[in-house]
């Protein structure tokens, strides 16, 4: 069995003042039912050492929503897997669909930023998904196994990653897949993943992403293949991720 992992995304959002959020996701942590879940919070790095400290005691754990490559070097802007495991997080999220698109981040730097991730002793949560046309041509199974063979590296059997669907069409949207269409995605992710690294491929988890809110959670995060989820809008207050962990 796979102990499921529900991880927030905060995004471009959060400020110091948002750390409220967080003693207020520890409080409902450590008061209510143990979550069945591992808890992961991704804020923006300049907060994240904030959000691993203060997570640290409630069992919160930190992650970042972007990595370099490189080990270090002359990259303006630019931050290394290294850095954030120095900050304190434990996981990063690489190739979200905002990345993809925003940045124009192929499959191939998505790779090397999981290899960079995994050299600094991370754990990638490796994003794919396909976008509204994809899906009305037929195509989205097609362009996730395209996506996975190109963004997982080849240590994904011996590493441990996260591989996480998101259809591009239902980030932000309200609009989510059907229950059906979300087991079918999440198998063939599977199938490929057991295809490619054998027994490891039959315990990563893969989560589902995209308009996963407290009226949702629990119907999806049942489905067959759902290990966990990755929650953006909903992940900003402590009580709806809270919900969202419980459904778990
Ligand atoms: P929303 O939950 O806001 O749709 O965002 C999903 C997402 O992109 C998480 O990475």
């Amino acid at each position: 069995t796979i102990s499921p992992l529900i991880a927030g995304n905060w995004k471009m959002n959060g400020l110091r003042a948002s750390l409220e959020e967080i003693s207020a996701l520890a409080s409902l942590l450590t008061t209510g039912e143990a979550p069945r879940a591992l808890v992961v919070v991704c804020p923006p790095a300049t907060i994240l050492h904030a959000v691993a400290s203060s997570g640290a005691t409630s069992g919160i754990l930190a992650g970042g929503q972007d990595c370099h490559p490189a080990a270090s070097g002359a990259h303006t802007g630019d931050i290394s897997a290294g850095m954030l495991a120095d900050a304190g997080a434990q996981f990063v999220i690489v190739g979200h669909s905002e990345r993809r698109t925003q940045h124009g981040e192929t499959d191939e730097l998505v790779r090397a930023k999981a290899e960079a991730a995994m050299g600094a002793g991370l754990k990638p949560i490796i994003c794919v998904g396909e976008t509204e046309s994809e899906r009305d041509s037929g195509e989205a199974e097609s362009v996730v196994a395209r996506q996975l063979a190109g963004s997982i590296p080849d240590a994904g059997g011996q590493h441990e990653v996260i591989v996480a669907y998101e259809p591009v069409w239902a980030i932000g949207t309200g609009r989510t897949p059907t229950n059906e269409e979300i087991a079918r995605m999440h198998a063939s992710i599977r199938q490929h993943l057991v295809e490619r690294f054998g027994e490891p491929g039959q315990t990563t988890r893969i989560l589902y992403g995209g308009s996963m809110k407290p009226m949702n959670a629990r119907e999806i995060l049942s489905l067959e293949n759902v290990n966990g989820g990755l929650v953006g809008g909903a992940s900003l207050l402590a009580k709806d991720f809270y919900t969202i962990i419980s459904a778990v």
